[in-house]
């Protein structure tokens, strides 16, 4: 991991979560791992390493999607934890599932993960990778009383659950033998049955509070075939069941959830107790702790409408610019070290809660302003002819490349008699406190000259086509007579015979609604129509050779990255990653 001292502080802020990593590595809970009872496979099979002493946490996405701003906040979380504490980060692919998963995912995970700053070193496991330690723990269940095979519809499943307010009713099959349980178990297991006919569940309580209780199913017949484990298994368990073994299996001494998994605890703890009472499982079992998840204002971070957004083209596709991914962000020009500055500055709690995200892009403006070199370009260009500067003449201004930084050192630009300035910087009848161009009145041209407008020229439509003005020869930025011309406005420009003209892309906000889609309304009405808009700027000659990646600010502008995708050695493109101040509220009311 890179060390980045300013957004990297050395005492990250304390929160509830690291408080009880604290206590854990203070009481050397770990320190004293041991078998649970009568040693069993797990003791030969433990997927990760032994050590004691150390935490482990997980991050355990499905790999049916791109992880997304969210995602983010949970892998700078678990990650951050494991190196703040000397322990250790597994990544880890829940794919119990069989027919969802897809390599394409896995891998972007993978390079989303990385991207962020973060290594898993050899721990990278499969949650497939279990099944059958997760099938004899199941047969353990079965043999203890603890698990048995119901035999009732889905509906009549359904049906017998109870409500909040009743408790549910008795299986049937529920005092089925063990004998028999085990028999049709391992038959449900190579295929005899169809899928739904039979599933497994735990014996736990009909009548519980909590309906997560009342035994829960922990494996479904299902004849699919599994990208890893191909058609050797019918069966496959329930996530619920699945991601204890897990944990427990891996050694993971701080399992971190959102807190829609706040009501599965019990059952997640039931699960390793009885596992852990037959020898199966190492002591201290883990612990599951839940924090609140991440809610982003101005983005949709459900899967489901994400998925939305690409298939019905609404966006250019999973790393356009504008979606909350990670490989988007990248595109975007977001770094890692802004998304770590984030995660760390919105901390995490028990309590849900809105971030606005002001919070996100201040972050990455935060590190951009370290980490960019300034660079002048004109987004909205109007000719500047300066007429008492000689025809064919040309000459070079120097601009330092970062202003607290002078090791980075200067730059030269060309300076000519024809250059581009903002429209804006113009007025032909200036307002009130106005200092920019118009006749009559001086600015500087940023590391440049001094130059007085004489007036400007209209095309048939009345619209203005240039500007006239007359340079101050010995005013020149940096020269002896510099200092004795005094004036307020100070405007970028580039040479219009040098410019390099680029396909620029000015991205703002997904969606016009801080919270897309509230109150039962289609979050669709509430995108924004103009999150994109692709212009041809001018830009100073040196951006030309810009890398794919390399961010710059442009004076006056914001943030900007040449686009990983679509820039060609030698013709740049560039995505504007973030305005200089927040300019929402301003500009959109
Ligand atoms: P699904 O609905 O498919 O479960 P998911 O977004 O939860 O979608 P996972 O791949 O299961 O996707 O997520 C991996 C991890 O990321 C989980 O541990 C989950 O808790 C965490 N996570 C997902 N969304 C957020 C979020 N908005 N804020 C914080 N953590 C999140
Ligand atoms: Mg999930």
């Amino acid at each position: 991991m890179s060390a980045d001292p300013k957004n990297h502080p050395a005492a990250p802020a304390a929160n509830f979560i690291r408080n009880i990593v604290e206590a854990d590595l203070a009481a050397g809970k770990f320190a004293s791992r041991r078998w649970g009872g009568q040693p069993g496979p797990a003791q030969t099979h433990a997927a990760a390493p032994l050590d004691t002493a150390k935490i482990r946490t997980r991050f355990p996405p499905e790999p049916n999607g791109y992880l997304h701003y969210g995602h983010a906040k949970s892998i700078c979380l678990n990650f951050g934890l494991a190196r703040d504490f000397g322990g250790v980060c597994h990544l880890r692919f829940d794919d119990t599932n069989p027919e969802k998963e897809e390599k394409e995912f896995a891998d972007s995970i993978i390079d989303a993960v990385r991207w962020l700053g973060f290594d898993w070193q050899e721990n990278l496991y499969h949650a497939s990778y279990y099944f059958d330690w997760m099938f004899q723990f199941a047969e353990y269940l079965i043999e203890s009383g603890h698990a048995y095979v119901d035999s009732q519809s889905a509906d009549e499943i359904r049906a017998n659950r109870g409500t909040p307010t009743e408790a549910g009713r008795n299986s049937p099959y529920r005092e089925r033998s063990r004998e028999e349980n085990l028999d049709l178990f391992r038959r449900m297991k190579v295929g005899e049955f169809p899928d739904g006919s039979h599933i497994l569940r735990a014996k736990i309580d009909m009548a519980s509070p909590n309906f997560n209780l009342r035994d829960p199913a922990i494996y479904r017949i299902r004849h699919a075939t599994h990208h890893n484990t191909g058609d050797q298994w019918c069966v496959y368990p329930m996530y619920t069941y699945a991601h204890p073994i897990e944990d427990a299996l891996e050694n993971i001494t701080h399992s971190i959830c959102t807190l829609e998994f706040e009501d599965q605890r019990p059952f997640y703890d039931w699960l390793l107790e009885r596992l852990a009472e037959g020898g199966l499982l190492l002591r201290p079992l883990p612990q599951q702790i839940e924090f609140s998840r991440l809610n982003l204002n101005h983005v949709v971070l459900s899967k489901r409408k994400l998925i939305q957004l690409v298939e019905e083209k609404h966006v250019a596709g999973w790393d356009d610019p504008r979606l909350p991914t990670l490989i988007g962000a990248r595109r975007r020009g977001y770094t890692p070290q802004g998304f770590r500055l984030f995660a760390e500055r919105i901390g995490v709690s028990k309590s849900d809660s809105w971030i606005d995200m002001s919070v996100l892009e201040d972050c990455m403006r935060e590190d951009l302003n370290e980490r960019a070199q300034r660079r002048m370009a004109v987004l909205d260009p109007l000719k500047l002819i300066i007429d008492n500067y000689p025809h064919g003449q040309e000459e070079e201004c120097f601009a330092p490349n970062h202003p607290q930084q002078p090791e980075l050192g200067k730059r030269a630009m060309k300076f000519s008699r024809e250059l581009w300035i903002e429209r804006e910087d113009f007025m032909e009848v200036p307002t009130k406190g106005y200092f920019r161009l118009f006749p009559g009145n001086s600015v500087r041209l940023r590391y440049g000259f001094v130059v007085k407008c004489t007036g400007s020229d209209k095309d048939a439509d009345g619209k203005i086509s240039a500007v006239h003005c007359e340079y101050i020869p010995d005013s020149k930025s940096g020269g002896p007579g510099a200092d004795s011309y005094k004036v307020k406005g100070n405007l970028h420009w580039v040479s219009a015979a040098h410019a390099y003209a680029a396909e620029v892309r000015l991205y703002d906000r997904l969606f016009a609604a801080p919270k897309p889609g509230a109150d039962e309304r289609d979050f669709l009405l509430d995108l924004n129509p103009n999150s994109k808009q692709v212009i041809t700027a001018y830009l100073e000659a040196a951006l030309q050779q810009a890398q794919p990646e390399e961010c710059f600010q442009f004076e006056r502008h914001g943030y900007f990255v040449a686009d990983r995708i679509d820039s060609r050695p030698g013709v740049p493109v560039f995505n504007r990653t973030v305005t200089l101040r927040d300019s929402w509220g301003k500009t959109q009311a």
